[in-house]
């Protein structure tokens, strides 16, 4: 895919190889703790600790744009994990049953660093609970889990931000022995400080594309979004998201174009197809679709964070993340993205591995059709699962909806 962020984009390669090496490094000491953590956290309270952190599902993803899960997947079905359940859980588990890793190409590490300890947490889903707990047994080390109650409406429930505060402070308590220190508050606030300042970042990359032609792309997104997950509470991430937002803002202001021509702009909903987004970048560009936004960007633009409230504001943010929210609170939230950044129609991508990431299965569309007139299509494949994707019949149903939307001018002859 090309870049309208060259800039950018050659930063992050190297941040991203000095992070991979640095955890390869610390896997390697013993005097260094290396935690495996799930995306939404608690990623703040590991760093805070002085753990390495490592995110499987960024190994998944990785898989996924490679195009290596495919294959890997069937190794995790002979171990018993069903080809129905996550296609990033069974990658990744099929990747260390065959003893491979892109991460050995891309930055020089013999396998994903050996885990001291493993934290997942439930707002997402249930899944990353049994794919922790594989691990949990092979590595013969504990796995320890934040359970978030699920399907938030707005206001937020008391209760339940009390309660996932409550199990950050007793989380930090836990992993004390594994970290061979206790938490250091001053430490804490300091990483959340930089959470809530590359996240802010991030968010105000992402509102760039509300400007008419969009400077930047989805498929932008997917590309630079890797240390908001990786790296957040580090200040290498609030340098690079505040140069990234620096680039996109100098598009703005160039009023450059990310798809020349712009006649309609779509919204993403759902997870991305990673060995697909070269098809969906081609397709949109030529048809002149600028697919703007996306609930997956979005889902780590957190808000809120006050580092002299760590585990309240921490609490929150995990929350408040879109894939743990009531129906409620989700027609709304499309609703407002809609028009915020003046959205023609948002794609639904059913992902057939990932039920909880997929929108599309109980009438979000037609709620959203029949209240609100807003079109959409629903399409079919996966995160990672190749097979379960067409693209001829994805090209068809963009084709066809972007004809009843704005009929493309007919050529003469
Ligand atoms: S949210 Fe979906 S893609 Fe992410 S770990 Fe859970 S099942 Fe997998």
């Amino acid at each position: 895919m090309s870049t309208s962020l060259p800039r950018s984009t050659a930063r992050l390669k190297t941040l991203l190889s000095g992070y991979y090496q640095d955890l390869g490094a610390a896997a390697k000491d013993p005097s260094r703790k290396v935690a495996w953590c799930t995306s939404a956290g608690p990623v703040e309270v590991l760093a805070a600790m002085g753990f390495s952190v490592y995110f499987p599902e960024n190994h998944g993803a990785l898989l996924g744009a490679r195009r290596l899960a495919t294959n890997l997947i069937a190794k995790s079905n002979a171990r018993g994990y069903s080809p129905d359940i996550c296609s990033y859980l069974t990658a990744d588990i099929g990747a260390y049953l065959s003893g491979q890793t892109p991460l050995s190409a891309a930055y020089g590490l013999e396998a994903p660093p050996k885990p001291d300890v493993l934290v997942y947490n439930t707002s997402q889903c249930r899944e990353v609970q049994d794919w922790f707990a594989f691990y949990g047994r092979e590595y013969g080390v504990p796995v320890l889990g934040i359970y978030s109650p699920w399907k938030v409406e707005t206001p937020l429930p008391r209760e339940a931000v009390s309660d996932v505060a409550g199990q950050l402070k007793r989380l930090s308590e836990e992993l004390a022995p594994i970290a061979g220190k206790k938490l250091d508050f001053d430490r804490l606030a300091s990483v959340v400080r930089c959470s809530a300042q590359a996240t802010a970042h991030w968010k105000g990359f992402l509102e760039t594309a509300r400007r008419r032609p969009s400077p930047i792309t989805f498929f932008d997104a997917t590309i630079h979004m890797a240390p908001i997950v990786v790296m957040r509470g580090r200040q290498e991430a609030v340098d690079y998201y505040r140069e990234l937002l620096d680039e996109a803002q100098g598009l703005v202001k160039a009023a450059s174009a990310a798809v020349p021509g712009e006649r309609l702009r779509f919204y993403w909903e759902g997870m991305p197809n990673w060995g697909k987004l070269r098809f969906f970048s081609d397709l949109f560009s030529e048809l002149k679709i600028c697919a703007v936004a996306s609930t997956y960007g979005h889902s780590w633009a957190f808000e809120g964070l006050d580092p002299e409230r760590p585990f309240e504001t921490l609490a929150e943010a995990n929350l408040r993340v879109f894939i743990n929210r009531g129906e409620v609170y989700k027609e709304a939230y499309l609703k407002k993205m809609v028009k915020d950044y003046g959205i023609d129609a948002i794609v639904f991508h059913e992902a057939k591995t990932c039920p909880y990431n997929t929108n599309s299965r109980f009438g979000l569309p037609q709620r959203l059709q029949e209240r609100h007139g807003i079109a959409s299509v629903t399409i079919y494949g996966d995160l990672c699962d190749l097979r379960c994707f067409s693209e001829e019949q994805t090209r068809t149903q963009i084709e066809a909806l972007t004809e009843q939307l704005a009929p493309l001018p007919r050529r003469a002859g």
